[in-house]
């Protein structure tokens, strides 16, 4: 079966547009993966300052530690003061530093009333469920904050036992039995009344120099700590809070439970693209393990989006609209082409006065029947025809009179002439010829159209015949054989009518 052209065109379209749809998506990928990648590195930089930032304070704390291990003597306020005060000037993500003992449960009551002859008020405090200052339980070791510094911003920090709850105690410990820094979880700090996370860094001090954990117990006395802020340390190191566009998130990940200690933004809005999430880890952080977890927005990657897949989509789109269009033209112009050769073929086969098959025609048809008949050894007939006085019907009525008689003789032999098989054709002037495939009786069929002529009445007064118009007809048939050609039924039938018109005319004459 022969494929419709639109077909094609609709299949080549949509091929076409498909083909688009993948190379614009293939860009639109490629796109996001760029896209993604430079949020990583944006994100992974950004880690990167936190990092050294968040290093260089504990850097900071460490230093402020061995200086007052070096101080002679018992620590007081003035002289805890003194020593930070330059350095909290420099470090501005440090909140305070905080001088903190290590006071066994028999020395308490002793303690507390030596730092009450400084300030009447001094006591060592806890918080309760409701976050109430209360007097402290009953516990083997406490740790108070003894001094502070800077004190105004830190005051209600004074007397504070860090060993009353569980993540600085955790810390306490930590530092106390590896004599390093070690940091808390993060935790809401009692002088800091919004919810803010902070953490804490405590240094253990120690009398000499003890190497063993036994060793470490015992000559523990006390802790420097550094107070930090999340949003201060953040804000310092990468001033991402104001950066709407994109999620930073500090998770601290080194317990069962992550705790997130830094949000720049709300992580629950929907506008954070998931499937770009990125999470890379920071170094030890005294012994915690920090994550930074980021998400971009949509505005993020939108910022950053080209319209080249869009482009691509809308200029194909277009190419393929127009191909289609000059496609659709070229095969209405060539259906038209074709049409008009059918029309040129079959004006090529036709006789122009009469519409009947032309002498041309009826050649290629006699020749093809011979052969026909020979193969199926049936018989044909031939039936040569001639208008009778047909030179007196010009010169009596005319030449235009002449063609019209013609054109109605053909139509009406073609009345008489309907088998779809059989052919009648103009064979020259005024004679036709009747093709009759396999019959051998064309004489019934001479006969036939001589009398409807004759019935016609068209009338011929110059005719020497008749007073109408008339035929004379020779008919030959022939059963296609070795002792036969085409050439000899042609001649027959003619020399039939030949003798057809000397035996006086309308009338039908055999071979
Ligand atoms: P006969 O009975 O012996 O056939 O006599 P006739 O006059 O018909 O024969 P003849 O061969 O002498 O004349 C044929 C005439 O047919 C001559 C010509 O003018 C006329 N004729 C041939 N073709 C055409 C045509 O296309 N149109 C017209 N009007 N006349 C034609
Ligand atoms: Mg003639
Ligand atoms: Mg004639």
């Amino acid at each position: 079966m022969k494929r419709s052209p639109f077909v094609t065109i609709l299949v080549l379209a949509v091929l076409g547009l498909s083909l688009c749809a993948a190379l614009s998506r293939s860009f639109y990928l490629q796109e996001k993966a760029a896209i993604a990648s430079e949020f990583q590195a944006d994100i992974r930089q950004a880690a990167a300052i936190l990092e050294r930032q968040v290093l260089l304070n504990l850097e900071v704390l460490f230093a402020l530690k061995a200086a007052i291990e070096h101080v002679p003597g018992k620590m007081d306020a003035q002289q805890f003061e003194s020593l930070t005060d330059d350095i909290l000037q420099r470090s501005p993500a440090i909140m305070a530093f905080a001088w903190a003992p290590a006071i066994e449960r028999e020395h308490l009551a002793e303690f507390e009333l030596e730092q009450q002859r400084t300030f009447a008020q001094w006591r060592i405090t806890e918080r309760d469920a409701d976050n109430r200052v209360v007097p402290v339980s009953e516990r083997s070791l406490y740790v108070p904050v003894q001094f502070i510094a800077p004190l105004a911003k830190n005051a209600a920090a004074v007397g504070f036992d860090l060993a009353s709850e569980t993540k600085r105690l955790t810390a306490i410990k930590a530092a106390r039995d590896t004599g390093r820094m070690a940091a808390t979880a993060g935790i809401q700090l009692v002088q800091e009344p919004d919810n803010q996370q902070g953490f804490l860094v405590f240094a253990p001090l120690y009398e000499g120099q003890p190497t063993s954990l036994q060793q470490r117990r015992e000559a523990h006395y006390g802790y420097i700590n550094g107070v930090f802020l999340m949003d201060e340390l953040t804000d310092h190191a990468i001033g991402i809070n104001n950066e709407t566009s994109l999620l930073f998130q500090v998770i601290d990940v080194t317990d069962a439970q992550p705790n997130e200690l830094y949000s720049n933004v709300d992580p629950a809005s929907s506008s954070w693209v998931s499937d770009l999430d990125y999470t890379t880890r920071m170094a030890d952080i005294a012994g915690r393990t920090w994550e930074i977890r980021a998400m971009p927005s949509q505005r993020y990657i939108d910022r950053r989006r080209s319209h080249l897949p869009a482009l691509i989509m809308v200029s194909g789109i277009l190419l393929i609209a127009l191909l289609v269009i000059h496609a659709l033209v070229n095969v209405n112009r060539n259906r038209a082409l074709v049409a008009s050769q059918a029309k040129l073929e079959q004006m090529s086969l036709t006789d122009g006065l009469t519409q009947v098959a032309n002498r041309r025609h009826f050649d290629q048809f006699l020749e093809q029947e011979w052969g026909r008949a020979m193969r199926q050894q049936r018989p044909l007939s031939l039936v040569m025809v001639d208008i009778d006085n047909f030179k007196a019907y010009n010169d009596h009525y005319g030449h235009p009179e002449g063609d019209e008689c013609l054109r109605q003789v053909a139509r009406i032999l073609q009345a008489v002439v309907r088998r779809p098989t059989d052919m009648l054709a103009r064979y020259g002037g005024e004679e036709f010829a009747i093709v009759l495939p396999d019959t051998a009786t064309g004489e019934v069929i001479a006969e036939a159209c001589r009398a409807a002529i004759e019935n016609a009445a068209i009338e011929h007064v110059a005719s020497a015949v008749s007073n109408r118009v008339t035929i004379s007809a020779g008919v030959c048939s022939m059963l296609p054989g070795a002792s036969n050609t085409l050439d000899d039924l042609m001649q027959q039938a003619d020399a039939a009518l030949y003798r057809a018109k000397h035996a006086g005319r309308n009338q039908v004459a055999r071979c």
